[in-house]
């Protein structure tokens, strides 16, 4: 059920930025899922189309992208992609790792009637 209150702040945050901005009909929302952020993206995806419809009369597509977890090495400096969750550089063998990328959950863009808006904002 952490999905489905995920998504109810979601489109929300969507609901207002649409005031905010006075955009018009909203087409897409565009959402960023890290790997290591513990959301499933699929039910998200299915979360949003049943609460979506109860927040607009028409039809919003949801846009997830996954972003890789990728990590960077403390000791060598090698950025990498982690792999079934090994905290350990590739290069030298290292565990002393920091993530970079992968942990986030991020609404991405609203496109709507009027205009893209809403760059980067976190829910
Ligand atoms: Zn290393």
């Amino acid at each position: 059920m952490h999905e489905r209150s995920l998504v109810k702040t979601l489109i929300e945050q969507v609901l207002e930025e649409g005031r905010v901005r006075g955009l018009g009909r909203i087409h897409e929302v565009r959402l960023q899922i890290g790997e290591f952020s513990g959301v499933e993206p699929s039910l998200v995806e299915s979360a949003f189309a049943e609460m979506a419809s109860e927040s607009w009369d028409t039809a919003v597509r949801l846009t997830v992208e996954v972003v890789p977890l990728t990590a960077t090495c403390l000791t060598c400096s090698e950025a990498f992609h982690v792999e079934s969750f090994r905290f350990v550089c590739p290069r030298c063998g290292g565990g002393n790792v920091q993530v970079t990328a992968g942990e986030e959950l991020r609404l991405v863009s609203v496109l709507a009637e009027r205009q893209t808006a809403c760059e980067g904002v976190r829910p």
